[in-house]
C-alpha cells in the first residue's frame, strides 16, 4: 500500500532527508490498524521524470509486523503508478486542455515526451473529473465551467494541484487520474474471489 510522505520540498531535498528512518516512520498501520510504530524495510527505487528531474528515485518502505504488509511513503510529488510527476502532468493538462494548445504542442514543452503519454493522461483526467469536482468541493467553491473536465482544472489550479493530491490520497484514497484496473477504489490489491472465476 502506498501512503504519502508528508513532505514538501523538491527531488533533491527528498533524497537528503530519506536516510533517516525515524523521520516520518508510520506511528501505526493504516492496513490492519495495529498501533505499534512500523519497521523499517528498506527502499524500492523507481523512475521520476520531473521539469529539471530524469531519473531514479528510492521510496521508503515500512513493514507492519502484526499484519506483515508492506506500506511505501510516496514523496507527495507523485502519483502512484505514474512515472511523470505530478507538475509536469498538470503543465501538460492545462497547457491542452485549458490553454487550447495543441497535443503536439503540448507534448514538446520540457520534458518533451512522445504526445501518446499526454493523450493516455488526458483519457484518465476526462473520466476521472466528475468525481474530482464533487471530492474537491470539499476544499474550493465548484468553478462556473462549461464541462466536468473545465471545471476539474479550474479547482485544481485554485487549490493548487499537489495540496489536492494530497487531500485525495490521505483522505480520500482517490487517485487524481484514477487507480489503475484492479486498484480501484482505494488503490489496494483487491482480493480474488472465487465467485470471480470465469464459469
Ligand atoms: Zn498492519
Amino acid at each position: 500500500m502506498q501512503i504519502l510522505h508528508p513532505f514538501a520540498g523538491s527531488v533533491q531535498q527528498y533524497n537528503e532527508q530519506l536516510s533517516d528512518p525515524d523521520v516520518h516512520r508510520p506511528g501505526s498501520c493504516p492496513q490492519c490498524q495495529d498501533k505499534h510504530p512500523l519497521t523499517a524495510h528498506g527502499f524500492y527505487t523507481r523512475t521520476l521524470i520531473d521539469t529539471v528531474f530524469d531519473g531514479v528515485i528510492r521510496v521508503r518502505r515500512y513493514l507492519c509486523k502484526a499484519c506483515q504488509r508492506t506500506v511505501s511513503l510516496l514523496p507527495e510529488f507523485i502519483l502512484p503508478y505514474l512515472r511523470s510527476s505530478l507538475i509536469v502532468i498538470a503543465l501538460f493538462l492545462v497547457t491542452r486542455l485549458l490553454a487550447g494548445q495543441t497535443i503536439e504542442a503540448a507534448a514538446a514543452a520540457p520534458p518533451a515526451m512522445p504526445y501518446q503519454r499526454g493523450q493516455f493522461w488526458i483519457r484518465r483526467f476526462r473520466a476521472q473529473a466528475p468525481s474530482l469536482c464533487a471530492s474537491l468541493a470539499a476544499l474550493t467553491p465548484p468553478t462556473p465551467a462549461p464541462d466536468f473536465v473545465h471545471r476539474a482544472l479550474a479547482m485544481l489550479q485554485t487549490t493548487g494541484w499537489i495540496a489536492a493530491h494530497r487531500f485525495l490520497l490521505a483522505g480520500l484514497r482517490c487517485h487524481l487520474l484514477g487507480w489503475p484496473r484492479g486498484l480501484a477504489p482505494d488503490g489496494r490489491r483487491a482480493a480474488l474471489s472465487s465467485a470471480a472465476a470465469p464459469a
